[in-house]
Formats: structure tokens, sequence, C-alpha cells
């Protein structure tokens, strides 16, 4: 009988769990829903709508070479899903749907809606948890609940691991071919708010992908512990894109990695151990969405912060969104955030921090900010990055550990190239000197002052994180 796979952010034919699943029961029917409104609802901005919108393409092109459909439809909202989905099986009568899981609050409703959809009207339909080792709940402390701290939660992942949960699915034969015209991408039937920085940067597709991670681990996997803090070196994968849309698979990595590494995740090179590492982080912010949903609500996830008194500071705001803010890496990473839709890891720290620190701005504001110019936007790792920032979260850093912005740049830009890149009204000073140009040059080179000062500052946060009792 006939089974509809429902695509989201999983948008590859190989390694694919619903749609290997749906390829072992019959003829496929995919289906891809374009909700622009609900995308914008979430603060998804012009990069990634566009680099979904091209990953759908390629996965459309994809899927022809194995004969199963494509369907597309405009679908703006989570709400109309369910009717959409449910009058599509109808239309070709389909026996089930399968998807994929996503794990943030509003998805889940969503799919629940959809099952219960599909339950009423007496078809199947079956999740998969694709996108984690573990689905949420698998993973708990002794005492059950959900883990709120990183390193135990990677050491049980470590634990359990198995190779039923590393297998790889094959991408499925192709199938004979059915009478369903596939059909092209619906219009977007809303602006964007921005124009997408060039398609050419981030290409979109699982072959591309396949490329990306290939290349990472062949050049640069074994030098990962020693160059990922440098934003001015390529020592970080750059596959965020794809894992957040799903165009590569955490399994397609992690036994990448072990074919590197004699079988191995946690020891043998210490380079791609520290990467495995990462992935992790990437499925224990996806637990903390499901565990503490609060968190998917705009609160915190210690209820303490709740009542700190974040300023209103617009003009601050802007600095930051600008980069100008005087603190050279600060401004260099936001200027490379804007323009390319992507920020180094270590500049994301520097950066949040600032914000819910330095300038004590709501994190929720940032949170907002970068969402709307990443490429990778992905509500869980961004939502627990913004929150370990701001000492908001989960691990999060101790409310006075405050990186010295300047400090961060002499050790992680030592020749301050990443600088010079991005702020290039500081390219003509002397490297040492753009950590912290002196006034007058600032003056000279129209740079800004510093808006706030690192001490006043630190002080200031520190004693509004203190009020809290
Ligand atoms: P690599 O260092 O090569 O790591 C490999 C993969 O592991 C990444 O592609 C990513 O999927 C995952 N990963 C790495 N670090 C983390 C982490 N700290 N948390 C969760 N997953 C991780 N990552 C996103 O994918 N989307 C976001 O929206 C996002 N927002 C962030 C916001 C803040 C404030 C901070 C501090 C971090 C955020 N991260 C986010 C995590 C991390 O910065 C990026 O995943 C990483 O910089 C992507 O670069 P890469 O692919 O070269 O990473």
């Amino acid at each position: 009988a006939l089974q509809l796979v429902w695509f989201r952010s999983d948008l590859r034919i190989h390694d694919n769990r619903a749609l290997a699943a749906a390829a072992a029961r019959g003829p496929v029917i995919a289906v891809f829903l374009h909700s622009p409104a609900q995308w914008q609802a979430h603060g998804h901005g012009a990069n990634q709508i566009d680099f979904l919108r091209r990953g759908v393409e390629a996965l459309r092109e994809a899927l022809h070479g194995l004969n199963i459909p494509l369907l597309q439809r405009l679908v703006p909202r989570f709400n109309d899903a369910p009717r959409a989905l449910a009058a599509i099986a109808e239309e070709y009568d389909a026996a089930a749907l399968h998807f994929n899981c996503e794990y943030a609050l509003n998805e889940q409703r969503r799919d629940a809606a959809v099952q219960t959809a599909f339950n009423d009207a007496g078809r199947a339909c079956h999740g998969y948890h694709d996108a984690v080792a573990f689905a949420p709940g698998e993973l708990l402390t002794g005492k059950g609940d959900y883990y709120g701290v990183f390193t135990p939660f990677a050491k049980a992942w470590h634990r359990h691991i198995s190779a039923e949960r590393l297998a790889l699915d094959d991408a499925p034969a192709a199938q004979a071919p059915l009478d369903v015209p596939a059909e092209a991408q619906p219009a977007l039937d809303i602006p964007l708010e921005d124009e997408p920085v060039d398609g050419r940067q981030w290409p979109a597709g699982e072959d591309a992908a396949a490329d990306h991670l290939a290349r990472f681990l062949r050049f640069r996997g074994r030098h990962y512990q020693s160059q990922r803090d440098f934003p001015g070196v390529r020592g970080t994968s750059a596959l965020s894109p794809y894992l957040a849309l799903g165009m590569v698979s955490w399994r397609q990595c992690m036994n990448a990695v072990m074919s590197e590494n004699d079988g191995r995740l946690a020891e043998g090179d210490a380079g791609l151990a520290a990467w495995v590492n990462e992935l992790i982080w990437r499925e224990f912010y996806r637990h903390v969405a499901a565990g503490f949903p609060r968190v998917c609500r705009r609160q915190p996830f210690k209820a303490s912060t709740r009542a700190l008194e974040w300023r209103n500071d617009d003009a601050g705001f802007a600095a930051w969104c600008e980069g100008r803010t005087g603190y050279p890496l600060v401004d260099a990473a936001m200027r490379q955030l804007v323009a390319t839709g992507w920020m180094h890891n270590r500049l994301r720290m520097v950066t949040a921090m600032f914000l819910a620190k330095h300038l004590l701005i709501d994190w929720r504001r940032g949170e907002a900010f970068f969402m709307r110019h990443l490429i990778d936007g992905e509500f869980c790792a961004n939502n627990g990055g913004w929150q370990w920032a701001a000492s908001t979260g989960t691990d999060a850093v101790p409310y006075f550990r405050i990186f010295n912005p300047t400090t961060q740049s002499t050790r992680f830009d030592p020749d301050t190239e990443f600088i010079a890149r991005w702020v290039p009204e500081l390219a003509s000073l002397a490297p040492r000197a753009r950590h912290d140009p002196p006034a007058a040059e600032r003056a000279r080179l129209k740079y800004p002052a510093p808006v706030v000062e690192h001490k006043a500052a630190r002080k200031r946060a520190l004693e509004a994180f203190k009020a809290l009792g």
C-alpha cells in the first residue's frame, strides 16, 4: 500500500529513518510543506529560508532519481498541517504517514495533531527518532530526571550508544514509476525581511554536505581540538547548516569519524573525539528542549533568573547588531554573521555574553537576532547557547564569569587577521593595536569608542545577578 513520507528538517535520501521504513512497506510519495508564516513566526530569516528551499529542490531531484514524486504545498501555519496532510492521504489513499520527529514544543504539538488526524481517519502515522541517538526520555539521571548538565549526559550517551543506533540506512532502491506528477515549489506568499546571502557560499543538498564532511575529516578533523577556537582559521567543520536541515545525518558524521578513528568515537584521535563531543551537545540541547519545555516558551531554564532586570537599551542593541560596539572582536563577529549567515562558535559565545552581560540586554533579543541571520538557525542549539552565555540556562557559565572581550581577542585572534578581515577600517593599524585601538586612532579611522567600559559593565552585571539573591 502507498506510503507518505513527510520531509521537514531531514532533507536527504540517504540514512533517513522515515524514508527507509516507508520504502520497506510500499511505494512512496514524498511531501514537503512550505510554511513561510510559521518559519517567520519562529524567527527564521531569509538566509535559512533560502537555503531550505534550495535544499528542498536538491531533495526533489534526488527523489526523482528513485521515482519518488515530491508534493509541495503552501501551508502557511503548523495548525494547517493536519488538514493538508490528511487531504493528501485521502487523495492518494495512502495507508500511512512517516516522518522524523522534531523536538521543540510547537513541532511536537503539530506532530501530535497530525497523528490524531491520521488516527481519526483510520490511517497509521509513524514518527522516528532519526535526528538523535536517543529519544528524549531515554537518557535520564539516576533520579529519573532529564539531564540539566552536559558532562553526565555525554557520559551516559557514550555508555549506551550501540551499533544499532549508529547503523546507517541505505537510500531506498528506485521504485516503479507512479502516476503522480511532482509539484513545483510554491512561491512564498509573504516577503522576506532581508536579502539572502549569496547562495554559492552554501551549496545546498546532501551531495554538498557529504563533500563538506569528507573534506573536513580528511584535512581538519585531526587538528580540530587545537584549531577549533580560532575564528581566523578554518578549524571547524562548518557543517551546521547541513546538520540543522538534515542534509547530512549525525549518524553519517559519526560513521565517518569511526572510519578515520579505528572504529572509535570517545577515544583515539583527540581532535576527532572532541568533534564527536560537539555533536553530542547538539543532541543534549534537543533533550533539554523536550524535557524542560519552558525553554520553548521564552522562559529561562533557571527560574531564579526570571526576575533579572535587563536594560532597555535600544541604542546599545543597535550598536551590537551593526557591529559598532567599539570592541573589535565583537564587531568583527557581528559583521561576519550579517554578511555570511554564519558565525564561529567562539564568537557566538563572546558576542552573546557581551550582549547579555556587558550591555545587560535581554538575551532573547540576541537570540532572535541570531535566528534572523543564521543559516544554521536551530531553536534548541540557539536557545541553549544563548541561555548558556546569559547564565540563565542548563550548564550555564556561572554569572560571575564574564569574558573580557579584549582578552578573548588576544587569545583567539592573536594576529588579528580575523579582525582585519571584518573590520577593515582597522586593517591599517599594526596587528597588536587592532585588539583595542587607542582613542586617537579610533577617531582618525572613524571607529567608535567602546559603548561600555569593561570593568564598569562587569560590575553592573554582577550586581544585577546578585540582586536575584
Ligand atoms: P563544529 O565545531 O564543526 O561542530 C560540529 C557540529 O556539532 C555543528 O555543526 C553543530 O551541529 C554541533 N554543535 C557544535 N557545537 C554545538 C553547541 N554548542 N550546541 C549545539 N550543537 C553544537 N548551532 C546551531 O547549529 N544552530 C544555532 O542556531 C546555534 N546557535 C548558537 C548560539 C549561541 C549563542 C552559541 C554559543 C552557539 C550556537 N550554536 C548553534 C552552536 C555552535 O556555535 C554551532 O553549532 C557551530 O558554531 C557551528 O559550526 P561548525 O559546524 O563548524 O561546528
